[in-house]
């Protein structure tokens, strides 16, 4: 018998393993033009070229303008971006964004820029978009609706939410985080209504620390000061190297079809290995990321489970990896009303375009070899049972 792929990884969401594609486009990249993309002589030019190519090829994928394009340093800066130069008066926001959302709205909040209307979702993680429509206020200037969620893979229909928007609150931006979605399943900006998306490339096969902020229409106030690049919308010299690699992170086949078959196996093999565990969000499976489960393993602490799976080759997260850093509760598992005690026994997987088939079953077995070490080990340090002096006294 096989001894199985030595070590898996199952945090895609997280972040991806670079791209064999995106790794040639950036060698090659490493060799081309070195110049400043703002400099005049020829070796800018030549980078200025370079760095044209990539925003065309951005938004042919997006299927925006290449002037509607801004690179950025991720998809934190943009959300951030779009935030701090959009939001005054109200925002409305979902109770289950992503905290480079809900952190910047919380810090206008306290500084009386800006005061926020969380929306809540249901036990499912699902959002009706009438209730977007119930908080809007007159002096609501900005709403964000994610489109894919990291932890449960839940999928949120902000075309639903910009119909709402266009008749009830048509000077609201609808700022939606794609970070998870563009990539994974098929997501062009005209499909989300969006007026501003936020998109990163590490989520996708490219490198880290370069995303891109898209402005439909107008284009944005700059938020960082101090050049012209970016046709004056963000300045500092760009990260050439990174953007190439967006661009060919942007250029990979879709993939969705393998994807679903990877969800659709896990859940089979997992409910089969591992009775009783329980797994969030949307039940229906093309209302949500394919690839992303969150799973609660009843009765085991998700930080021994993944201190176990490491021991065993196997890289999943806890809640989100943004948060995994603090033992507060993931507020996204909150906002689906699960108890502090529930989101800590809970779990996410999550795989993408390389993950083979071969792999989800080794990940299961492993996962199942997993609590069942723990199960072994909460008998063995469980207290012998007390005799019945014992009991009398402790009772006292
Ligand atoms: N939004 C979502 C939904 C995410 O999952 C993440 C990353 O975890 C971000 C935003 C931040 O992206 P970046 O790492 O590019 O700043």
């Amino acid at each position: 018998m096989s001894a199985g792929p030595a070590r898996i990884y199952a945090d895609w969401n997280a972040t991806a393993p670079l791209a064999v594609e995106v790794r040639d486009a950036m060698s090659e990249a490493l060799d081309g033009p070195f110049g400043n993309p703002s400099s005049a002589h020829a070796e800018g030019r030549r980078a200025r070229d370079v760095l044209s190519a990539a925003r065309r090829d951005v938004a042919r994928w997006l299927g925006a303008r290449p002037s509607e394009v801004v690179f950025t340093s991720g998809a934190t800066e943009a959300l951030n971006h779009a935030i701090t130069v959009l939001g005054s008066g109200h925002a409305v926001a979902t109770a289950v964004e992503h905290s480079a959302v809900l952190e910047p709205i919380r810090a206008m909040e306290r500084a009386r820029r800006l005061a926020l209307t969380l929306v809540p979702v249901d036990d499912r993680g699902s959002l009706d978009p009438e209730q977007v429509a119930t908080a809007l206020r007159p002096e609501t200037t900005l709403v964000a609706v994610m489109r894919a969620n990291n932890e449960t893979g839940n999928l949120y229909d902000t075309l639903a939410v910009a119909q709402i928007l266009r008749q009830r609150a048509p000077r609201a931006t609808l700022l939606v985080d794609a970070t998870q979605a563009v990539g994974r399943i098929e997501t062009s900006l005209d499909g989300l209504g969006a007026d501003v998306v936020a998109v990163s490339a590490h989520k996708i096969g490219g490198p880290k620390g370069v995303g891109a902020l898209v402005a439909r229409g107008r284009p944005l106030d700059p938020l960082l000061r101090g050049g012209l690049q970016e046709s004056g919308r963000r300045a500092g010299t760009e990260n050439l190297l990174g953007i190439v690699g967006l661009a060919a992170a942007a250029r990979l086949a879709p993939c969705v079809e393998h994807l679903v078959a990877l969800g659709q196996l896990l859940r089979r093999e997992l409910d089969a290995a591992v009775p009783g565990l329980i797994v969030h969000g949307e039940p229906d499976a093309s209302a949500r990321l394919p690839q992303t489960t969150s799973v609660r393993f009843p009765g085991f602490d998700a930080d021994s489970l993944l201190i176990r799976l490491d021991a065993l080759g196997v890289q999943l997260s806890a809640g989100s990896a943004c948060t995994s850093q603090t033992r507060a509760p993931s507020h996204v598992l909150s906002a689906l009303g699960l108890s502090p005690e529930a989101a800590f026994e809970t779990v996410r997987i999550s795989l993408g375009r390389t993950t083979s088939p071969e792999e989800v079953y080794e990940l299961v077995a492993r996962i199942a070899r997993a609590v069942q070490l723990e199960r072994e080990a909460v008998v063995a340090h469980r207290p012998k049972s007390l005799t019945s002096a014992q009991r009398s006294r402790s009772t006292k």
